[in-house]
């Protein structure tokens, strides 16, 4: 068998393309969507992914603020500039770069963030309402995820679902909206005891580690869907996911890139997070 590719790429336009007609719509009703990143210090990774969202930000209309701060500002002054971002009237979202320099407590920083403009999904009060149902922000990668299990009509209900990493960002979350979607789901970390016997039940596998390669064909059901989260640089410089995509791809009926398939979601699912905070606004 080998597999369908999730084009994330192609998907993400088409989200785009939605997003940039209901910024139009909202414009003409005098708002227009606003999100303020923040990034602290100068990690690379981080300024490639900062600068990625506001360019998107940009081209579907919305307004983005890139605030750019020294590595070594306190804890205190980082807390005033969120601060400053949740009483700003234009911004509807707020995103702090992760991660933050050690000496600061990432924690206690999102919590800042007021939860009506927490377009990460990360504060507690949206992971407490994504846990009991009733989500405001869906986190942007998990978030994503769906979409794609959407767009290729991948039947959630009943299905055995595997999530292979639990962080608060991609793995819980997405367990949590593939449990609201009706599925039977499998949450595994780095202590799971026979991680192929798990990952060989699943009818839909996410993996989200930071491994590169680590899910290899033989590890996967004939047929899955798999998605791929993870993105790593190899020392040659090549970008490449937690999945060995080579073998995956011979036995999964459908499967996500890397690059090209997740990571183009998420920053389309922080349009819309932002597009829909801005829609909220003025309906308040
Ligand atoms: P974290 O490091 O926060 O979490 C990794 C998770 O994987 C942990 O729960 C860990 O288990 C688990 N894990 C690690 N090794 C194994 C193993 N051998 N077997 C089973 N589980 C394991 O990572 P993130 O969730 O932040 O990111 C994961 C990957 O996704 C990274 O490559 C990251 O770059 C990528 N990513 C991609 C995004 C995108 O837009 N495409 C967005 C965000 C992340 P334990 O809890 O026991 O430590």
């Amino acid at each position: 068998m080998t597999a369908r590719i999730i084009d994330g790429k192609a998907l993400s336009d088409a989200v785009k393309t939605d997003v940039s007609e209901r910024v139009q719509a909202l414009k003409a009703r005098g708002v227009t969507p606003g999100l303020a990143v923040v990034l602290v210090g100068e990690d690379p990774a981080s300024q490639v992914y900062v600068r990625n969202k506001a360019a998107a930000c940009e081209k579907a209309g919305l307004h983005s603020r890139v605030i750019r701060l020294d590595a070594g500002i306190t804890e205190e002054a980082l807390l005033d500039v969120v601060r400053e971002l949740n009483a700003d009237p234009a911004i509807h979202g707020i995103l702090v770069q992760l991660p933050l320099p050690k000496h600061m407590n990432s924690a206690r920083v999102i919590e800042t963030i007021a939860a009506h403009k927490d377009v990460d999904g990360f504060h507690i009060s949206n992971a407490g309402l994504l846990m009991t149902g009733q989500p405001l922000f869906r986190p942007c990668t998990p978030y994503g995820v769906m979409k794609m299990f959407e767009a290729c009509n991948v039947a959630l209900r009943g299905a055995e679902a595997v999530v292979v990493g639990a962080s608060n960002i991609v793995g819980k979350p997405m367990a949590m909206l593939l449990l609201a979607a009706g599925a039977t789901v499998t949450i595994c970390n780095s202590k799971t005891r026979d991680l192929a016997a798990q990952t060989r039940r699943a009818d839909v596998l996410v993996v989200a580690t930071g491994k590169p390669g680590m899910i290899t064909g033989d590890m996967i059901k004939p047929g899955a869907v798999v998605i791929d989260v993870g993105i790593n640089r190899l020392p040659d410089g090549k970008l490449v996911g937690d999945v060995d995509f080579p073998s995956a791809s011979q036995v999964a009926a459908a499967i996500t890139p890397v690059p090209g398939g997740v990571g183009p979601m998420t920053i389309a699912m922080l349009l819309v997070n932002t597009l829909e905070a801005a829609e909220r606004s003025l309906n308040a």
